[in-house]
């Protein structure tokens, strides 16, 4: 089983959320994740917003079928991507509430995978906002380990065509497959 709590985030999915959330404020906002695996572990290359009439200064809930869209139309750009979770803001500096670790364990047991899928709490604090993401590691949320890259790579490059990137590994990007979000990659 794969315990690990990695996760990779693209500096520009972490200034989409920050920017939304910012603009959002005092209200909740949030979206989904979409990206790739890459030696196993969720990399996050883009945060989108979703607008929704369900949300308030303690909720926000993305519309039915909102997920589906959304996942088609990163795919219509680049078809390795696909679902890897969901994010939401916080008005305050305070992690996911029980209802948020509830829909977590719901979205874990809908859509199951190795990773499961992540949730990210973005936090208000006084210097801008931190970045809460966990996931399900063998039924109990576990923190994840955050570290910021740049881009994925254009799929026509050559992995040794690839700079910076840091040390990720140049190959084993594992990407989705099917148009389902729903579906294993
Ligand atoms: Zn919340």
């Amino acid at each position: 089983m794969n315990t690990s709590t990695k996760l990779w985030i693209t500096e520009a999915a972490r200034t989409t959320m920050a920017a939304a959330a910012a603009r959002a404020h005092p209200i909740e906002t949030g979206g989904i994740l979409i990206g790739v695996y890459l030696d196993g572990h969720p990399w996050i290359t883009t945060a989108v917003e979703i607008p929704t009439i369900e949300r308030g200064r303690s909720h926000y809930r993305i519309p039915a079928g909102a997920t589906h869209v959304a996942v088609l139309g990163a795919r219509a750009v680049d078809h390795r991507l696909g679902y890897l979770g969901d994010w939401h803001s916080h008005p305050h500096d305070v992690g996911p509430s029980p209802k948020d670790l509830a829909s977590l364990a719901l979205v874990s047991m809908k859509r199951p995978r190795l990773p499961n899928p992540t949730q990210i709490v973005l936090r208000r604090t006084d210097h801008g906002y931190t970045l809460d993401a966990r996931r399900i590691v063998a039924f109990t949320p576990r923190v994840c380990t955050i570290e910021l890259t740049g881009a994925l790579p254009r799929a026509s490059q050559h992995a040794d065509e690839v700079t910076g990137r840091g040390n990720l590994p140049p190959d084993d990007i594992r990407t989705f497959t099917t148009d389902s979000p729903g579906a294993q990659p």
